[in-house]
């Protein structure tokens, strides 16, 4: 059999996984792909999605983005992290923040001084010791590479954006780069008797639409990968049981803080997302212990600024499609599962989907080592970040609602298990080279779910205890000295990317 060279990419669905498909496939490889895009007004987009985290940069990067322009355009901010408010216990709260607290010193890690300081009886948390916290608690902003003229790394990022003007403004940038765009909805999906790959869709009307290989973006419908190529789901909601969201805008916030909070509730928890003309917050909860209308009450009690529409429901499942790419459809977005967004990952696992088959992209339709290959490692992003966000659910002291007790006694996957034997033990963090989240991430969100851990690394004991107190307060001078230097979040906005509307 010979195989045809791939010529032609349809894309269907024109939310941020289509616009963001489109506008990397048209950057990468527009030269030699004609690129069409097509989307139905008539079903609309899920319009959420508005937290990133720091990984979007190279994505920017990639496309040329002018990063104030972007902003502006997008009503957007900036992110230092994101604040998790009542998970380890009620009371409690901790900044999940982009960077690491401190700098290394002789070969180990700073948590691991900071804790054996601790466990000789230090009573400052690590976080007196984080830039980005710093920084956060006096709601500043600002390019900062590193701290002063030390090894210490300055403020790493993301943005908030208003999701209905960041896919508006990718539509502009893809279609300048020559993406044509159809409207309509498909009705049909017609495919080769032999080899069973998708030839061309059908649209409401008649329309045809024909290519070599298509990118179903078609949200949770799953269009052609469940719909039509039957791939199956993975349902992970033993480990994350929320299924269910209500979001609704409010006035913006006074302060313009530059994180995301999320508040843990009875059955769920609260996003809170700062824009420049308003506020994102979404309820995320399991609809076996609580009712629509209560989760909406709980939203609505929940808001720190006036709502200026109604709560609007959104149901999901979490997990995963067992093969991303099938014949010759890849998912993308949340056709190819979902990750419920307490950590802001769905744009960047869309971001990370699209460089990867841009990698393994294939020249003709035989192409199973790549999809294989595509497969493999989409499959293992999805896992790591799972565990992560279960963390957050599981090693937690709340005892206070049926939903917290469940997660409490939960089984959870045995990766995530061996994870959290070796953080309680010595601090280690037994991370897989590839994991999206990096060791400073696992560290501030094991001890501020309330891991303590028992010993330390026997590499930070080379001080001594007045060489380690030492150590200490020079990494809190230099993070005040630096955060007084940095403009506030709203000063560094209103000089750089005030809101275009
Ligand atoms: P959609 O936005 O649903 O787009 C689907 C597209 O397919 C639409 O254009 C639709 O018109 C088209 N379509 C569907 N069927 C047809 C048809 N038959 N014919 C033609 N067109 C069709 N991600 C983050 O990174 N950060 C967050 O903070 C975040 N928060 C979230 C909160 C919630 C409650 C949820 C549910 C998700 C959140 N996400 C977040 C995920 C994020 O919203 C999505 O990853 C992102 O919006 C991409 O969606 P999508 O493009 O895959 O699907």
């Amino acid at each position: 059999m010979t195989h045809k060279a791939v010529q032609k990419l349809v894309i269907v669905g024109g939310g941020t996984a289509g616009w963001i498909s489109a506008a990397a496939f048209a950057r990468l490889l527009g030269k030699s792909l004609t690129i069409e895009l097509v989307e139905s007004d008539a079903i609309g987009t899920v319009g959420v999605g508005e937290a990133t985290i720091p990984q979007i940069i190279r994505l920017n990067t990639i496309l040329g983005l002018d990063e104030h322009d972007f902003v502006r355009r997008t009503n957007g901010t900036f992110k230092l992290g994101i604040e998790f408010v009542d998970w380890g216990s009620k009371g409690t709260r901790y900044l999940h923040t982009f960077g690491d607290a401190g700098m290394s010193l002789a070969g180990a890690p700073f948590h691991q001084h900071w804790l054996r300081a601790a466990q000789a009886g230090h009573d400052k948390s690590l976080w007196h010791y984080s830039l980005h916290q710093l920084a956060a608690d006096h709601a500043k902003f600002g390019k900062l590479d590193r701290v002063g003229n030390t090894a210490m790394t300055g403020l790493a990022y993301a943005y908030h954006f208003d999701a209905s003007l960041y896919a508006a403004y990718l539509r502009a940038y893809s279609e300048k780069l020559g993406v044509k765009r159809t409207e309509g909805m498909v009705s049909a999906v017609m495919r080769d008797g032999e080899s069973g790959d998708i030839t061309k869709i059908i649209l409401d009307g008649g329309r045809e639409v024909s290519g070599d290989f298509f990118i179903d973006c078609t949200g949770f419908r799953g269009l052609l990968i469940g719909q039509e190529l039957g791939v199956g789901y993975q349902d992970w909601s033993h480990w994350l049981p929320c299924n269910s969201a209500q979001a609704v805008p409010s006035e913006r916030l006074e302060t313009l803080v530059p994180y995301t909070r999320a508040t843990a509730k009875d059955a769920g928890w609260q996003w809170r997302i700062p824009l420049q003309h308003r506020t994102g917050n979404g309820h995320v909860y399991c609809s076996d212990f609580i009712s629509d209308d209560e989760a909406a009450r709980v939203l609505l009690d929940g808001l720190d600024t006036p709502a200026i529409a109604d709560p609007r429901p959104i149901r999901f499942t979490t997990g995963r499609r067992e093969q991303f790419w099938s014949h010759n459809c890849a998912a993308i977005g949340l056709s190819s599962g979902f990750l419920e967004p307490l950590e802001s990952t769905s744009i960047h696992l869309i971001q990370s989907h699209v460089s990867r088959l841009l990698q393994l992209f294939p020249g003709t339709g035989n192409a199973a080592a790549e999809r294989d290959e595509y497969n493999r490692r989409c499959a293992a992003e999805f896992e790591q970040i799972r565990d992560f966000l279960i963390l957050h659910y599981h090693q937690t002291a709340r005892k206070d609602s049926e939903f917290w007790r469940y997660c409490r006694n939960m089984a959870v996957p045995d990766s995530l298990t061996h994870k959290l034997a070796l953080f309680a033990s010595t601090g280690r963090v037994g991370r897989d080279a590839d994991d999206l989240f990096r060791e400073a991430s696992w560290v501030q969100v094991m001890l501020g779910q309330g891991v303590m851990p028992q010993g330390h690394d026997p590499m930070a004991t080379g001080l001594t205890g007045q060489q380690s107190e030492e150590f200490l307060t020079n990494v809190r001078k230099l993070i005040e000295r630096a955060v007084d230097g940095l403009p506030t979040h709203q000063e560094y906005l209103d000089a750089h990317c005030p809101a275009a509307i």
